[in-house]
């Protein structure tokens, strides 16, 4: 039965069943629950057309389980959870509800993961991080938080407003961490990436209870394992959790 908070409407680009392929929580397997459209313009972003608002929700089973389906988009909340229940299975770990940015529809992102909760499924909720007062009001909810940093050299927003990003999203590491979130906080690595820029960052979560993740580029701007070796050395002067870990999923070949 599908409970409260669940009558939202939002615009997703995609639900589908596959492994995680960031992060710690790399091979677990989650239903995604895709929102479309993003308020940031990463250089390195690899998910272009999620970043603009989708005509159709796409749903995907596993490879070879059965045919692709499609909704016409806003879809409710409560469409989205009969979607997420059907692909919910053995082995599911947890439901990531991820982007685009989630946060950009924040009464639907809080009807998905409070949907979520409701059902006793786990949420992985991933945000940019630019929207601290959005994403506080999910935390009840969420159980494990994958969180941006957006270094300066990544040219995410106009240089005049990364100071305001950059505090947002040390703000949303600090919030879930505080609550008891198992919380990631996430940096892509590219090549032109400077230890002093993982120092300052560093300095900020320090004492945090959190995981660094330090993400080399897979594209254009990709770092060679010197550059790898060299920013680990330095985030682990100041923490005490810090892995370089890959996309996974593209070498998996999974979505
Ligand atoms: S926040 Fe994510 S989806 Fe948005 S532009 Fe950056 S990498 Fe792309």
């Amino acid at each position: 039965m599908i409970r409260r908070h669940t009558d939202e409407v939002g615009v997703l680009a995609e639900i589908f069943s596959s492994f995680q392929g960031e992060g710690p929580l790399v091979g677990k397997r989650q239903v995604f629950v895709r929102t479309a459209g993003c308020n940031l313009s990463c250089s390195y972003c690899d998910s272009p057309r999620f970043r603009r608002e989708a005509k159709f929700c796409e749903v995907l089973s596993p490879p070879a389980s059965g045919p692709l389906r499609r909704a016409d988009n806003p879809v409710t909340a409560s469409w989205a959870m009969k979607e997420v229940l059907g692909l919910w299975g053995r082995g599911s770990h947890s439901v990531s509800i991820t982007g685009g940015e989630p946060l950009c529809q924040p009464d639907f992102a809080a009807a998905l993961a409070s949907g979520c909760a409701a059902e006793g499924l786990p949420v992985y909720f991933e945000t940019n991080g630019s929207s601290a007062s959005r994403f506080r009001r999910l935390i009840p909810w969420i159980d494990f938080a994958a969180v941006d940093i957006k270094l300066q050299s990544h040219h995410s927003c106009p240089p005049d407003r990364w100071s305001r990003l950059f505090e947002n999203e040390i703000s949303c590491i600090d919030g879930a961490s505080r609550a008891g979130v198992a919380t990631i906080a996430k940096t892509v690595i590219l090549d032109a990436t400077t230890p002093e820029e993982i120092e300052r960052l560093c300095h900020r979560l320090e004492g945090l209870e959190m995981t660094l993740v330090l993400q080399p580029a897979s594209g254009r701007g990709k770092p060679g394992p010197e550059k790898l070796i060299l920013l680990h050395q330095a985030a682990s002067e100041l923490l005490g959790d810090v892995v370089v870990i890959p996309q996974a999923h593209k070498m998996m070949g999974v979505l």
